[in-house]
């Protein structure tokens, strides 16, 4: 049996699965027929390819840091460049993927939650793309701290609505959407993250698996081999389970997940679900989760907005018990740090959420023998933490 056939119901060890309202049940079977009917269809997978290649801009090179690894002094550094995606992530290869499920399944209104907005100008680019209704949920107090991405996804026709519920974040986006979706049936929403009801986590690991493979292919062409490390940062999860999927069956490669430690070790300094977190349910699917006392999710902070997010994938949760997959904390000091390493060494402006991974590779390289190498997930480009970032300059 594959991985992939083990966990086609959606669980994943302990953690996944399908918690949600009556009204939603239906929604997510219709949902999960198109998935596995158009998944194995070699013309769906031939138009995802088509429009990952001339639209997206893949694949994205694999990119050897010689003046990082020199300064590091022990194992090579490679970035897979996922910045080079067009918008500027890893986001598109999802969204990509979902806007052609569901065009086959005749959907005509999208919907999407999104935090620091980046999903959501992905959403509004491939909802432009395919001619399709586009309306974002958003925090109030996210539009207000991302005013260029909410004019980005106006300017693409989408509709942005801003949620004023809690504490006007991601966490309420989600919910506005996981609401107007069981009012609107007829509507497909397009989730940003490795994270949700079954079946979303299986649906966005297999879109952003593309990453992972053309990894593979990659250092096999640059170093014979595959690589000694895979390490990728760990928001929803998304990024991170893409590039480490393909590689799974492959022992000798250790994977490794960085989560935001923010300010501190206290709830609400940080947003590392997997380090600090316990077993409940969020949004429709069981994982590792930050709560209260009660079982609601916790607020939670970290330098990159990419990352403030209280769940995880639940598919990493399974990785970490099963011990398959490591997850370490990167705080936004490091985070900083990094950022203006890789930027000062190769000339390239890392995203703050990659900045994490980027981190964790700065500080295990040294201790690495020099015939070793690991490929870091470069997620996105830092240009759009530039005025967060120019607080910072020495
Ligand atoms: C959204 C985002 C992330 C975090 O999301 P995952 O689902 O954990 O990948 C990481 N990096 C960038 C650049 C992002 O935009």
């Amino acid at each position: 049996m594959t991985t992939q056939e083990k966990h086609s119901d959606g669980i994943f060890g302990k953690h996944g699965g399908r918690y949600v309202p009556k009204g939603l049940e239906a929604s997510l079977d219709e949902l999960n027929a198109a998935y596995n009917q158009y998944k194995n269809d070699p013309a769906f997978q031939q138009e995802f390819a088509y429009y990952l290649k001339t639209y997206a801009g893949r694949e994205t090179p694999l990119f050897f840091c010689k003046n990082l690894t020199e300064q590091c002094g022990g194992a090579k550094i490679y970035l897979k460049r996922e910045d080079l995606n067009h918008l500027g992530a890893h986001k598109i290869n999802n969204t990509l993927g979902q806007i052609l499920l569901a065009k086959r399944m005749g959907k005509k209104r999208i919907i999407a939650e999104t935090g620091a907005g980046q999903h959501g100008v992905a959403s509004a680019a491939v909802s432009a793309l395919m001619g399709m209704k586009c309306v974002v949920y958003m925090g109030e107090e996210d539009t207000k701290r991302q005013r260029a991405n909410v004019a980005r996804m106006h300017m693409m026709g989408a509709e942005v609505v801003p949620v004023m519920e809690g504490q006007r974040t991601l966490k309420e986006a989600v919910d506005a959407a996981i609401n107007d979706y069981i009012k609107n049936p007829d509507t497909f929403y397009l989730l940003g993250s490795a994270v949700g009801p079954h079946p979303y986590p299986l649906m966005v690991r297999d879109f952003q698996s593309v990453i992972g493979c053309e990894t593979k292919e990659q250092t096999m062409e640059a170093e014979g081999r595959l690589p000694d490390a895979c390490i990728a940062c760990v928001g929803g999860g998304s990024n991170a389970i893409g590039m480490f999927y393909p590689f799974i069956e492959d022992k000798t490669v250790a994977l490794i997940g960085v989560e935001p430690g923010g300010i501190g070790h206290k709830m609400g300094e940080h947003a590392a679900t997997i380090t600090y977190g316990t077993q409940g349910i969020i949004h429709g699917y069981s994982s590792y989760v930050l709560q209260d006392d009660k079982g609601e999710p916790a607020s939670v902070y970290s330098i990159s907005a990419g990352l403030d997010y209280p769940g995880v994938g639940p598919e990493h949760a399974m990785l970490k018990d099963q011990g398959r997959a490591d997850y370490v904390i990167i705080n936004d000091e490091e985070a900083i740090n990094a950022f203006f390493t890789l930027s000062r060494s190769e000339g390239i402006l890392p995203a703050l959420e990659s900045s994490h991974a980027l981190a964790h590779a700065l500080k295990i390289a040294p201790k690495m023998s020099k015939d070793k190498f690991i490929v870091v997930c470069l997620s996105g480009r830092g240009d759009k933490d530039l005025d967060q970032m120019l607080q910072y300059m020495k």
